[in-house]
Formats: structure tokens, sequence, C-alpha cells
């Protein structure tokens, strides 16, 4: 039985729960027996009212805890068949684990390339670089086991949790995300949890046989007659039946290499902008009244209008988090969010990013907005001097490098130094961010204060580019080939990529389905 609408106070209590329960399912006298949470929110619309809202299952399995087990391809005296339709799966993020998890549980032989390290190696990589700038172009935040992803606030936002999200939260569950993934509003795993769930899924591939081979990089690929020839860095070539290319969105050589070879490409509009920091306390008091002491640190979602009507918005945003040092390429800084799962930090952070459009562009070859996102790269670079470039908003206002903070400070992975970030963007990108952050305020008070501190730049909010796929989800012109993932520019975030890659692995096992039986 599900029963729906179930408020109760912050802080409530198991009992409080269940003596709710009982009185909802009156006049039924059924013993509850077990309940399992299928959704929970808070309302704090009429504040101080704030109300914690339940649907809860009753006396019923929860159905995203069931395993996800596919039907086997190969029946027994197919089973021979296995070698001629050997995958590769290219990219180790969401998208390329969940679809080598899908490929291998079905029965089909997988191997995954990685250009950058096991997390075993990645993760000291990754340190180094925040305590000492050192940076290796192949193994940081966004390269290496787990992609993109590893080092992220983990946030599994996505809009509904069917079809094949409901597959990805059930393997998300499996490999040990916390419960409340599967039932909160906004379902949040944390990097620290983020990193053993990752290394779960590699014992998975792994116990089935699959091969991951890291500081592996794709560096070419050509069409043979049944397949495609894959080079992987630079020498070694290998021959596979289909590929699913789940590079991400700051694969740039790879995209370029895939532009030389014919692939279509096509520009793609996305944001760019700054990240902001507010003490997480005010906006937790602002979002929940007197009763945010006894809630999760809060979140928030501003839309509003920059110059030439260009949508400014908050994206990713990190309670209690960090403002990570995200960059990839030597001379170019990019920045993200990231925070652990209990979201401790004393500040809250967002992107604020302004709309760019093919237009903004320098030209119009495919790769232009891969361009446009290295030039402001460098500027950021150069702007902190080779460290992430910080400035109070009202400096900002003012065209005015910093010279002290004020009731905030910055919380960044990675070191920081004053800049000023009029310097990184064209004039219409900071006049748009100058016109909305004080509309934000209205939304939220004090979330224009003169002390906020901005960072630059977010570049990497989406791919610039897509992989252009015909229906069956084949690059065109390549059969066999499926791009997946951010990468594509067909998914946007840790959940939609996933699913993106389990939807071309049921593709690909789809084709060899009817490949096998005509
Ligand atoms: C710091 C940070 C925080 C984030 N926070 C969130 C969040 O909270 N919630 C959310 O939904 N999203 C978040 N994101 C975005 C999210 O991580 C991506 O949307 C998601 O990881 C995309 O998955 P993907 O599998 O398509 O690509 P990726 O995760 O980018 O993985 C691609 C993989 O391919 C590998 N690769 C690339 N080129 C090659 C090649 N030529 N050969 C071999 N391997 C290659 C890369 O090394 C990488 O490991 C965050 C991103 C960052 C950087």
């Amino acid at each position: 039985m599900i029963l729906n609408d179930l408020k109760l106070p912050p802080g409530y209590s198991e009992r409080d729960l269940l003596q709710l329960i009982k009185k909802k399912m009156r006049p039924s006298k059924e013993p509850v027996r077990s309940v399992e949470i299928l959704k929970k929110s808070i309302d704090a619309r009429k504040k101080p009212e704030v109300r914690v809202v339940l649907s809860v299952l009753v006396n019923e399995p929860h159905p995203l805890k069931q395993k996800c087990v596919p039907e086997p391809v190969f029946s027994e005296a197919e089973a021979p068949m296995k070698e001629s339709f050997r995958t590769a799966v290219v990219g180790s993020g969401p998208a390329g684990l969940f679809a080598a998890i899908k490929l291998l549980r079905s029965g089909v032989s997988v191997t995954l390339y990685e250009r950058g390290d096991a997390l075993e190696e990645r993760i000291p990589a990754v340190d180094r670089f925040f305590e000492t700038g050192d940076l290796d172009p192949e193994s940081n935040v966004q390269f290496g086991e787990g992609g993109a992803g590893t080092f992220s606030d983990g946030k599994l936002n996505t809009g509904t949790h069917h079809g094949l999200n409901a597959d990805v939260f059930r393997l998300f569950y499996e490999f040990g995300a916390p419960e409340d993934v599967l039932y909160d509003a906004k379902p949040h795993v944390g990097t620290d949890v983020l990193i053993g769930i990752v290394k779960r899924m590699r014992e998975e591939i792994l116990s089935f046989g699959g091969l991951i081979r890291f500081r592996s990089k794709l560096t070419d690929v050509e069409r043979v007659n049944e397949g495609v020839r894959l080079t992987i860095n630079g020498t070694e070539t290998e021959q596979y039946r289909f590929l699913i290319l789940s590079v991400g969105h700051s694969a740039r050589d790879t995209f370029e290499m895939l532009q030389r070879r014919g692939f279509t490409l096509e520009q793609k509009p996305f944001a760019v902008g700054v990240r902001v920091e507010h003490l997480q306390e005010n906006i937790s008091r602002n979002q929940y009244g007197d009763a945010w002491e006894q809630l999760p640190p809060a979140s928030y979602k501003l839309t509003g209008k920059g110059t030439e009507e260009r949508g400014v918005y908050s994206f990713c945003m990190c309670p209690g988090g960090y403002v990570v040092n995200a960059s990839s390429e030597p001379g170019r800084l990019t920045v993200n969010g990231m925070s652990y799962r209990n979201r401790d930090g004393v500040n809250a952070n967002s992107a604020i990013v302004v709309q760019v459009r093919p237009e903004d562009f320098p030209d119009g070859d495919p790769l232009s907005g891969v361009r446009f996102q290295r030039a402001l790269e460098e500027k950021a670079y150069r702007a902190g001097g080779g460290k992430i470039p910080v400035q109070r908003f009202q400096d900002f206002v003012l065209g005015k490098k910093s010279v002290s903070f004020g009731k905030i400070r910055p919380e960044t992975k990675g070191a920081f130094s004053f800049g000023d970030l009029n310097e990184v963007f064209p004039d219409y990108l900071s006049e748009s961010l100058k016109t909305a952050i004080p509309t934000f305020g209205k939304s939220i008070p004090g979330f224009d204060d003169p002390d906020i501190l901005l960072s630059a730049v977010e570049s990497r909010t989406s791919s610039p580019v897509r992989i252009v796929r015909n229906a069956s989800g084949e690059a065109a012109g390549f059969p066999g080939v499926y791009p997946a993932g951010e990468g594509a520019g067909y998914a946007g975030g840790i959940v939609s990529s996933a699913a993106d890659g389990l939807r071309s692995a049921g593709e690909i096992i789809e084709k060899i389905r009817s490949l096998i039986h005509g």
C-alpha cells in the first residue's frame, strides 16, 4: 500500500512516522510489517511551518532495491559466437561504467579503455595537483577511473526515477549508494562515497571477465568491414565489432581526432560563468527559517536574465562544499564544485552561469565552442597566476582586484589568489552576471552581499559539441560506434550520462540478438 503526503516536523522520530502511517491506514487494521520511503522532500513554503513530506510503501519491497539482472544474449549453444561480438567501451565515467556492467551481465565480452589512472593512482595525483598545482593532463579531476563524476558533489539530480533512470538508481544502490538516493527529492552521494561505488563497479566488471585498461587513450578509430579498429596510445591496435564512445565533455583531443576521421560533429549551446560562495548557514536560515539546524544544509535554484536576454542561472549547487580546480590542460583553469557525503563545509557554492550560443563562438567550426572555452580558461589561469582567481562581488562590480576578504573566506580544493574576473570574461558575460546576481538577492536576501566570493571560470557545464548519432544511436556513417554520455552531447550530469550508457548497451544487445536470430 502506498501512502502519500505524510507531513512531519523536522527531526521527526520513527515512532512519529509509524503513528502517522497507522492513522493514515485507518480503517485498515493490517499490521505494519515494513515501511519503505518512496519520496522525501522538504516543504518550506510556509515558514516557520517547515514540514518533511513523505510517500511510503507499507508491507511491500522497494521497487528500486531489486537487482538489475538482464537476459543473457547468448544461449549455451551460441556462446562460441561471443568473440565475434567483442565490444570496446572507451571512458570509465558513469556512461562507460554502467554500459560495461550491463553488457557483461548480458554475456557480451567487454574491454574498457581509460586514458587516466585507476583510483589508487588517480587520487594521489589529484591531491598533489590541489596541493602543488602540478597537473597531470591524463589523470586529474576530469580524467581517470570513474570519470569526471568521481571528484564531484555526486548529486544524482534527475527529473524522473523511471525507465533507464530507475536502473541507474538500482545500480547505484546495489553498488553501495546510501538508501536515501532512492527517495530524496535531491539525492546526493558525496565524493567520498562515490569512490567506494566506483571501486565495487570495477570489481563487478572484472568478476564477469571484463578487461580494464588504464592509462590507455584512444588515439584513433577506423572503420573496418565488420566493426572498428582502435589505436590505443598511438601504437597498439585492436579490432572490435562494437564501440561505445563515452569520453566525456573534456576529451578535446579525442573530438579533434573524431573530426579528422570524418565523424559528424556539431556545435552545441552551453553556459559559462563563475562559482559563487556564501556562508551555508545564511542559505539554510533563509531557506528553512528557524528549523534550519534540524535539516540538512539547504540548496537553492535560481534563474534570471542577463544582458541581451541571456539566461543566467545557478547550476550544480554544492551545499557545505568546496570550489574545485577541475583543470585538465596546462595553462588553462576551470572550476567546478564538490562536497563530501556529510556536506559539513562552512560555505555553500554553486555555478552562476550565462547562456552562450553558437553565434558567440569564433566561427562555424563544430569545435569552435572548445576554442571559446579554452580562451576563457587561459584568461582565468592568467588572472589567478595559475591559481583559482577569487574576487569579492563588490570588487567585481567596481572592476578592481580584491585585497582582502570580508565575512566569507574561500573554501577551495586547489590554491587560490586574488584576481579581477573582468579580465576573464567578454563584457556581455560579466555584465550579465552583474545584472543577474542582484536580482537573485531579491529571492535570497544576502545573495548579492558585497562580500560574497566569485571564482572563475566555470566553463565545462556541459559539452560544447555533439557527436551526431542516428535513430539507432550509432554515429552517423560509423555503424557499430555508439557515442554515449556527456561527451556525445546527448546527456548532462551523472544520472543522465549513466542512463545514456545503459541505452547504448541496450542498443548493442538488441543488435547482437537481431544478428544472431535474424
Ligand atoms: C568537479 C565536478 C563535479 C560535478 N558534480 C556533479 C554532480 O554533483 N552531479 C552531476 O550529475 N554531475 C556532476 N558533474 C558532471 C558529471 O561528472 C558528468 O556529467 C558525468 O561524469 C559525465 O559522465 P560521462 O561518463 O559521460 O563522462 P566522464 O565522467 O567525463 O568520463 C569520461 C571518461 O572518458 C575518459 N576518456 C576521455 N577521452 C578518452 C580517450 N581518448 N581514451 C580513453 N579514455 C578517455 C576520461 O578520462 C573519463 O574518465 C560534475 C563534474 C565535475 C568535474
